[in-house]
């Protein structure tokens, strides 16, 4: 048995045992939200959801942190996948007494499902669908100071190997822990797990009992995203830390890139 290095009982991630981990969590979230200035208590917060475990996740912590917030998810129509993350999501935020939750759908929006349009398209359904989800996002974050999001640490190096992979800096210059669109008019946007794993994030919703499927969206495989990812984890397991170095390293990168593309 692993023992946890600082108070000997049974460790649940490196050498951490559940009560140190969920604080440190909780401590890491906080820190990143008061170092990037990401949100206030008087603000009017929406927090963007799908019903994984990320956003599941996000906001379990936030509201233990006492942000007060309505939720928004949107329903693209994947059979067999979103319904699920939804049901979890209205449960969830039943749970938490949470009653603003927001639900959108593109059948609503664009009188057609995701499935249907990509049966009617041959298109990358990833572009399909990030395109129509942003649009809606936009409109439905209306009358709200900032949107907050539970991407993480994977996420967002994903995102920027992809930018790099194809020469993309400008889109990496609007990205980070904040991003970078408010002076083109739309909501601030925040990423308070921004500095969290996704191996932590799932930890963190089994140590708290949060009711949540892992499964994943059935067209992520066909992403670019997905096989820099696969990659990025076969990385992280032979180097521990690649991922939160090349985080690091784009944060301190940060700066000089939106001097030079202006943000
Ligand atoms: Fe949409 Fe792609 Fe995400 Fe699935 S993986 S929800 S298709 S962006």
């Amino acid at each position: 048995m692993v023992s946890c290095s600082r108070c000997g009982n049974r460790a649940v991630i490196d050498e951490r045992c559940k009560e140190h981990f969920l604080s440190d969590f909780i401590s890491n979230v906080k820190k990143t939200i008061v170092d990037h200035r990401l949100l206030s208590k008087d603000e009017k917060i929406m927090v963007a959801a799908s019903g994984g475990k990320d956003s599941l996740c996000l906001i379990h912590v936030l509201n233990g942190l006492g942000y007060r917030f309505s939720v928004l998810v949107i329903d693209e129509g994947i059979a067999g996948y979103r319904e699920k993350t939804i049901d979890d999501l209205k449960r969830f935020c039943d749970s938490l007494g949470i009653m603003d939750l927001r639900i959108k759908s593109f059948q609503d929006e664009y009188a057609d499902s995701l499935d249907n349009i990509l049966k009617k398209k041959c298109a990358g359904p990833c572009t399909e669908c990030g395109t129509r989800r942003r649009e809606m996002l936009e409109r439905y974050s209306e009358g709200f100071d900032v949107i907050a999001t539970g991407h993480n640490i994977d996420d967002e190096s994903q995102a920027f190997l992809m930018n790099l992979f194809k020469s993309q800096l400008q889109i990496a210059a609007r990205q980070g822990p904040v991003s970078g669109l408010k002076d083109m008019g739309f909501v601030r946007r925040v990423k308070p797990l921004y500095l969290c794993s996704e191996k932590e994030t799932r930890l963190y919703t089994i140590l708290n009992g949060i009711d949540v499927h892992f499964s994943e969206c059935p067209y992520a495989v066909r992403s670019f995203r997905h096989s820099v990812g696969y990659e990025l984890n076969k990385l992280e397991e032979r180097e521990p830390g690649a991922k939160l170095g090349l985080i690091k390293s784009f944060l301190s990168m940060l700066p000089g890139l939106k001097e030079h593309y202006g943000d």
